[in-house]
């Protein structure tokens, strides 16, 4: 039962400083290597950037999903790592996204106002299912969208 499908939910501080274009690089390799680990792995889910914080879900069979936070709670480009959710899930909800990125247009912060620079997003006021609802939100928006 320990590989049962689960889902992760966790948020943390942007620790990437320095020239402009250094965290959308940033961003770029981790999600190139994310999506390689992650198809490997059968885990699958999505990442979020938004006002200094990245937000993400990861879900698969329960050991591959805590090995991957393993590592992710480890790497230098981040901090203060929270944990909002962790437990059972009866399906995935980003089947087919290795690691998608979600929320980076105009459009997306604009429909989910919360999300706008602007407004200091802080996930920290969000629980862990509603932080998933707006990565799911965003996640179906942008297959629709295709
Ligand atoms: P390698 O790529 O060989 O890396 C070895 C070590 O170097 C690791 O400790 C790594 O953290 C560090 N490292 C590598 N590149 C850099 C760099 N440019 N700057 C600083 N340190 C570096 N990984 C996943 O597999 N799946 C995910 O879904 C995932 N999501 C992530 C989300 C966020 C917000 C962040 C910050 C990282 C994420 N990562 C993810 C990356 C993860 O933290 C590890 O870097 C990666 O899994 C290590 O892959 P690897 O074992 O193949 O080692």
């Amino acid at each position: 039962m320990s590989n049962d499908l689960h889902r992760l939910v966790y948020y943390s501080r942007n620790k990437v400083a320095g020239e402009p274009g250094a965290l959308e690089a940033a961003i770029n390799g981790i999600l190139a290597k994310s999506r390689a680990n992650n198809a490997k792995a059968g885990v699958t889910g999505a990442l979020m950037f938004n006002s200094g914080c990245f937000a993400q879900v990861l879900e698969g069979p329960r050991e591959a999903v805590e090995e991957v936070f393993e590592r992710i709670q480890q790497d230098e480009r981040h901090g203060d790592v929270s944990l909002l959710a962790f437990g059972p899930a009866e399906a995935r909800s980003f089947e087919n996204w290795s690691m998608g990125f979600v929320g980076a247009s105009v459009e997306d912060a604009a429909r989910y106002g919360s999300l706008g620079p602007e407004s200091g997003f802080d996930p920290s006021r969000l629980t862990g299912e509603a932080l998933f609802e707006i990565l799911h939100g965003l996640a179906l928006d942008e297959e629709n969208a295709d």
